[in-house]
């Protein structure tokens, strides 16, 4: 008999849902990422128990990009199964974003930010996910040659189609947000965030200054790989690797053992303190698993979120 999925009537009560910048739209401040783990060398079932695992803890937002895999495209596919055996009765509790900006298929019209390659790979997309829309459809990373007034018309018209509910902008630097949402503002159209990496030991956007554009902007942010793909959590903590670790590595594992000695005074692992870290800055978090343990672990974070001056002080003069 095939498995039935009922999820947890009390999902609502374990997670707080935050509004994103200044629209009407709320989310968890946890949301789940299938860049790995999610392709068609992954295990289907195991995929299946951390998207339900995820929306059990009241995680609603799934986000995924035309070019996850392994290979490319599949982790969309599979993504569209589970929304079909799963959650078909859940659809309007769920947020589902894609993405498209990087090498989607060969040839002139498979990359980067025009009109047609948008378009085409929106549609796709749907397809692949078994969706009449998405929730929110990004601009994946921005484009030098490209007219920002073509990608962002697309990106409005999009939304005049109904294929998408609201845009979002990723791997954007603050001047080609303003330029954007300026855009868009042309079609009375607004971007409702902003994707960009962001981890206690990858800071860039706070220090370019990103987060106070945004809220200028009325944009919200959810930042990705908030646990620097597995250095902020136990992973690598044991000291055994798979593969040699790289010299940049190897100096961020001697900070992540010591921010993991403040963890512990905190009464938490290391992912869930990177992860409250970047609560402060940030709408959400856009967290990567191999297993469902992983997203119970991180989603702990949330019985603690707040941080004192002086351990904030102590963060700072380590992670620089
Ligand atoms: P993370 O920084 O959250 O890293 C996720 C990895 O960390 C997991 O795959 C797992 O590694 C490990 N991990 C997570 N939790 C735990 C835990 N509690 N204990 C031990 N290990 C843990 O994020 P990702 O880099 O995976 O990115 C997250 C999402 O962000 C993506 O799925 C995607 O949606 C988005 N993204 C967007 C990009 C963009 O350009 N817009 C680019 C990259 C990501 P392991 O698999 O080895 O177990």
């Amino acid at each position: 008999m095939a498995d039935i999925y009922i999820p947890d009537r009390d999902r609502y009560t374990k997670m707080p849902y935050q509004r994103c910048g200044r629209s009407g739209l709320k989310l968890p401040l946890i949301s789940l990422g299938i860049w790995h783990n999610f392709g068609d060398n992954s295990d289907f079932g195991v995929q299946a128990q951390m998207l339900r695992t995820a929306f059990d803890l009241g995680i609603t937002h799934f986000d995924a990009a035309n070019n996850y895999g392994p290979p490319p495209w599949s982790a969309e596919i599979n993504l569209g199964k589970h929304l079909k055996n799963d959650f078909s009765a859940h659809r309007d509790e769920l947020l589902i974003s894609t993405k498209a900006g990087y090498f989607g298929w060969e040839g002139p019209y498979g990359d980067w930010g025009s009109r047609k390659y948008l378009m085409a790979s929106l549609d796709r997309s749907l397809k692949n996910l078994g969706l009449d829309y998405v929730d929110i459809f990004y601009h994946h990373r921005a484009s030098d040659d490209d007219p920002i007034e073509e990608t962002m018309g697309a990106l409005a018209d999009i939304v005049r189609q109904g294929k998408a509910l609201y845009v979002g902008i990723s791997n954007y630097n603050p001047v080609q947000a303003v330029k954007a949402e300026a855009e868009l503002n042309k079609h009375h159209m607004h971007c409702l965030i902003c994707q960009p990496r962001y981890s206690m030991l990858y800071r860039n956007p706070e220090k370019a200054g990103l987060f106070e554009t945004l809220d200028e902007l009325g944009i919200g942010s959810i930042s990705y790989s908030p646990l620097e793909r597995g250095m902020l959590t136990s992973k690598y903590l044991s000291g055994k690797f798979d593969k040699p670790l790289t010299d940049q590595q190897q100096a961020q594992l001697k900070i992540a053992v010591q921010l993991n000695e403040i963890a512990k005074t905190r009464g938490q692992s290391l992912s869930q303190m990177a992860l409250c870290y970047n609560l402060r800055k940030v709408t959400s978090v856009l967290i990567g698993a191999s297993r469902p343990e992983q997203i119970t672990e991180n989603a702990g974070a949330l019985k603690n979120l707040a941080f004192e001056e002086e351990e904030l002080a102590v963060i700072e003069n380590l992670i620089g």
